[in-house]
């Protein structure tokens, strides 16, 4: 069931405020979300974003609206401390483990993708590396400069914040007064090419030993990280686009400074509406290597890791994240987990259980079923509030219990609102989807297979050649792989 009157709520960090949420192109919304600096292992933190703006997009398409979808891939530029001096992320890293650059960008790329797909996260419809946008890059770096608000230094580029601040007034996303961003920047020590400490980069100049490096007008160099957004979001979705997404970690300075690069080049900021999810913590504390709690997704997903007790599934921690509304802080422990466990195995199995319920003819449908369906779009509907509509759905599960114990009786059309919300909300919008099920099917597969071994065995026995041989190939033909040894056999998916 599509409801395509339904009107969604979103909060704008833009305007601090709940708004209504109303596209450019009548049935159509462009998103771009900031995705991965691709140096490291995907971790808790890469999993909320990534679940957020994967449910936002799922919902939106729920709606009966047509969705471009742009995350990108940051694989240049991106500097320690999120700051314009120290060296490239990808590249220490390249440095350290004597790789290329674009060796750790591309390992950490396809693991950051996998870890995703694990977590029911559907890949976007275009991502776009920050490597393959130079020319786009050095364009915009342009175009602020014909504007008049940056100025070229000793070959790096940098935006004047100042100049800026006076016809269009700098941080307006984050709230941020310049005085205040004086009081929190170090003193310029004299070497820097910079004319105050909180003008950014655009462009920077290679030092020597730096390997990933581009010509540009002003030298060899490379892009600042703000710009990549700026400029494939305008590429991918045009110079004014619906909503641009993030972590909270991103609107300062990330986000307010690809504002200003919009503005600076266009006049006007072009996002209609910024979404920011919030952190997790970590048993209260922040997350972060040098606090000892820093988890990545595979170390939760194989229970490897001392504050874990066990192994957790990718939809546990999928249902965990949306356990919580996406604007609030999220307190990751491994006891919120084992609870996270069984909720999610309560809400599978009445999703399997309402299939087989069954329905009373004659009886009229019951409001208190519709209600509950209400419930859970106004929830979804209201800044996507996911906690609340999990519990609505969770009274969905009772009354699917409560008729599978033989204690209620339903009609077919309560029945199908029952349906549609542990399927289609569930499964589609949700992304909450029976590991269990998946399982199942991986037995299948293991059980046929090891019946027909097992007529081969037989066909051997009986000094059959040909016919083992026939089944060793056609297997083969399948993709699977048969080991002889005097044991047995033995089989492999290739
Ligand atoms: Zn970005």
């Amino acid at each position: 069931m599509i409801i395509m009157t339904r009107d969604l709520f979103i909060y704008n960090t833009c305007s601090r405020n709940k708004e209504l949420f109303v596209p450019i192109n009548p049935g159509h919304v462009g998103i771009y979300v900031c995705g991965p600096t691709v140096y490291g292992d995907a971790h808790l933190g890469h999993a909320r974003p990534g679940i957020t703006y994967d449910v936002l997009v799922r919902l939106l398409r729920h709606l009966g609206y047509k969705v471009r979808y742009v995350r990108n891939i940051t694989d240049v530029g991106h500097l320690e401390q999120d700051a314009d001096e120290g060296e490239d992320k990808i590249e220490k890293k390249a440095r350290l483990e004597q790789l290329e650059p674009m060796e750790v960008a591309q390992y950490y790329t396809i693991r950051y993708q996998a870890a995703m797909a694990k977590l029911g996260v559907n890949p976007p419809s275009i991502e776009p590396r920050a490597s393959g946008h130079i020319i786009e890059q050095i364009a915009l770096v342009q175009k602020i400069l014909d504007a008049g608000f940056a100025y070229e230094s000793n070959g790096s580029v940098y935006f004047d914040v100042d100049k800026y601040d006076k016809v269009y007034k700098y941080g307006v996303l984050s709230g941020r007064s310049i005085d205040e961003m004086i009081a929190n920047t170090r003193d310029l020590d004299g070497q820097s090419d910079k004319r105050s400490s909180y003008d950014f980069a655009l462009w920077k100049k290679a030092s020597p030993e730096h390997i990933m490096r581009w010509p540009s007008p002003w030298s060899e160099g490379f892009p600042g990280w703000h710009l990549e957004c700026s400029a494939m979001s305008a590429k991918y979705l045009g110079e004014e686009f619906d909503i641009h997404g993030g972590g909270m970690d991103l609107l300062f300075p990330h986000h307010e400074c690809e504002l200003a690069q919009n503005t600076a080049s266009r006049g006007k900021g072009g996002v209609h509406y910024w979404m920011h999810n919030n952190m997790i913590t970590i048993e209260g504390k922040k997350m972060g290597k040098s606090y000892g709690n820093f988890i990545t997704l595979e170390e939760l997903f194989t229970g490897k890791h001392p504050l874990l007790s066990q192994a957790f599934s990718p939809m546990t921690i999928r249902f965990f994240i949306l356990q919580a509304h996406y604007r609030g802080t999220l307190d990751f422990s491994n006891e919120a987990l084992l609870a996270a466990e069984k909720g999610l195995k309560k809400l599978m199995q009445a999703s399997q259980a309402v299939k087989g319920l069954n329905v009373e003819p004659s009886l009229q449908p019951n409001a208190d079923i519709s209600q509950i369906q209400e419930n859970v779009y106004d929830a979804l509907c209201d800044d996507m509030n996911t906690p609340i509509a999990l519990s609505h759905l969770f009274e969905a599960v009772r009354v699917v219990n409560t008729v599978a114990n033989g204690k209620m009786k339903i009609s077919s059309e309560d029945k199908a609102i029952l349906e549609e919300l542990l399927s289609v909300v569930v499964g589609d919008v949700l992304g909450l989807t029976d590991e269990a099920a998946q399982g199942g099917n991986e037995s299948l597969i293991d059980g046929l297979i090891t019946m027909i071994l097992n007529y081969r065995q037989e066909a051997k026995a009986a000094k059959d050649w040909a016919k083992s041989d026939q089944i060793r190939d056609a297997l083969a033909q399948l993709g699977v792989s048969i080991k002889d040894s005097k044991e047995g056999s033995s089989w492999n998916l290739k």
